[in-house]
């Protein structure tokens, strides 16, 4: 491999054609600093803004974001500043990303109805869907000020209804210790007046537990964030709800040799500029485009803002590139990864699309490069990270919805089921739940005259 090539080759072509089954997922790229890891460190951080409030959220900002925040709540008039001084170009996009959002957000993600089945003449079982009513939003700030992520936190939960909503993002020495303006401009458009100055674990602690005379605790926490703060959600789960574990951002890319090497090549670097831990991984049936890859990702990465980063990313061991015999197998590679962001840079690019199971968001074609989908798509950019999307979604409406069960029974019906339902308690060894029923049987005359 030539010294400049930044990937290290993963070649899969001589592997899965045995009796054995192949273990893809172990032979996926991934970083041995995972969440689990991360965890550890943020224990001690969660469990000190539990006990010391404000005074810890303060010197965790000191420590880690090298500032005194002057406020740690915004006050309003800050954030009607910010939206006044928003150069009008950037609100225009900001206004465009926000209007494609809400369109999918009202037409593909809210679910309206809340259904009843009448299961038996006088049995009723209706799903109400209730939405969650106080969220606290994260919006990273720590590499860059992600002002998209408010939209893509705050417009969901306003189309689900929630009706308390909360923002939180780190601190800036550029600015005086408050998050960066274009962040707080956004909350204003959108009508969030409750903004904090505050990143990392400690924020999620912040509204998982609230801190008296600051912050009411939160039901739920949603977000992006470093692997800090996605840890601080993984262990702060159950006291307060999230969304899935969106963390250090991945690209996985499924390509032919019909792609443009140029376009794959600023495709990985794009995420790899997010975070020094961002996977950038491209699977391929072509040599021919994995060199040409490498040679235009070298190129561009040396060009690049954030070459530093971007290079770290590139050359870590969670970026790659995996060489695959024919695309069938390069579909077993991307299902086994889960990557957060798919692309499909393939001959019919759809069809392949289309037979991917496991992906946080799939991109398909040439024209539908991930920084579409981070910032204007109409989808949303809060994606499952680390293998995650085998088993969750994005954050949607959905994700601020509760479905409750509302179980409607007259006596007719209870008593048509008697019979079944004690007999079912009483094989689990559950006399008491069989009683609940048998207590409510009609008094035989037997009965009447032992009383
Ligand atoms: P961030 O706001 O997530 O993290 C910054 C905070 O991390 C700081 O305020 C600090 O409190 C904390 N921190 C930093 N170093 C620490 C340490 N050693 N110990 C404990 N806490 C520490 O901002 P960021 O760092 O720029 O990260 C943004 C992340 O969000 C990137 O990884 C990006 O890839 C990811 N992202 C993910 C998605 C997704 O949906 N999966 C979307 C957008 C962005």
């Amino acid at each position: 491999m030539p010294d400049n090539y930044l990937l290290r080759t993963i070649d899969l072509t001589g592997s899965g054609q045995g009796s054995e089954p192949f273990d893809y997922r172990a032979a996926v790229p991934r970083a041995a600093f995972d969440v689990e890891h991360a965890v550890e460190k943020v224990r001690p951080i969660c469990d000190t803004v539990a006990s010391e409030g404000a005074a810890a959220l303060v010197r965790f900002a000191e420590q880690f974001d090298k500032v005194t925040p002057k406020h740690l709540r915004v006050p309003a008039e800050v954030l009607a500043q910010c939206a006044e001084q928003l150069d009008p170009k950037l609100r225009a996009a900001f206004e465009e990303s926000i209007t494609r959002r809400r369109q999918v957000c009202e037409l593909a993600e809210k679910e309206t109805s809340s259904p009843s089945v009448t299961v038996a003449q006088g049995a009723m079982v209706t799903q109400r869907i209730i939405p969650v009513h106080r969220v606290g939003l994260y919006v990273p700030g720590g590499l860059a000020p992600l002002a998209s992520s408010v939209i893509m936190n705050v417009v969901p939960a306003q189309v689900a209804g929630v009706s308390s909503i909360a923002v939180t993002s780190p601190p800036q020495a550029e600015f005086d210790g408050l998050p960066h303006p274009n962040i707080l401009a956004l909350c204003h458009i959108l009508g969030v007046d409750e903004v904090y100055a505050v990143g990392g674990a400690q924020a999620i602690a912040m509204f998982a537990h609230g801190v008296p005379g600051l912050c009411e605790r939160v039901d739920m926490v949603t977000g992006p964030g470093n692997i800090y703060v996605v840890a601080a959600k993984r262990l702060m789960r159950g006291t307060v709800g999230i969304d899935s574990e969106a963390g250090p951002t991945e690209i996985m890319i499924l390509a032919d040799e019909t792609a443009n090497p140029e376009h794959v090549a600023a495709d990985l670097i794009s995420q790899a500029e997010h975070d020094p831990m961002a996977g950038s991984v491209l699977v391929t049936d072509s040599a021919a485009l994995a060199d040409a890859v490498q040679r235009a990702t070298a190129t561009q990465a040396a060009a690049t803002r954030h070459a530093e980063r971007v290079h770290t990313a590139l050359t870590g061991e969670q970026s790659g590139i995996v060489l695959v015999r024919d695309l069938q197998q390069g579909l077993l590679v991307c299902d086994a990864y889960a990557a957060e962001h798919l692309e499909v840079q393939t001959r019919d690019a759809e069809q392949w699309a289309a037979r991917v199971r496991n992906a946080g968001a799939i991109f398909v074609g040439g024209w539908s490069p991930v920084s579409l989908g981070d910032y204007s798509a109409g989808s949303t950019h809060v994606l499952p990270t680390a293998g995650c999307a085998c088993h969750s979604s994005g954050l949607s409406v959905r994700s601020f919805m509760k479905a409750v069960h509302v179980i409607n029974y007259n006596q007719e019906a209870l008593m048509e089921l008697a019979d079944s339902v004690e007999t079912f308690a009483l094989a689990e060894n559950l006399p008491g739940h069989a009683n609940a029923i048998t207590v409510r049987r009609p008094k035989t005359s037997q009965d009447q005259d032992q009383e």
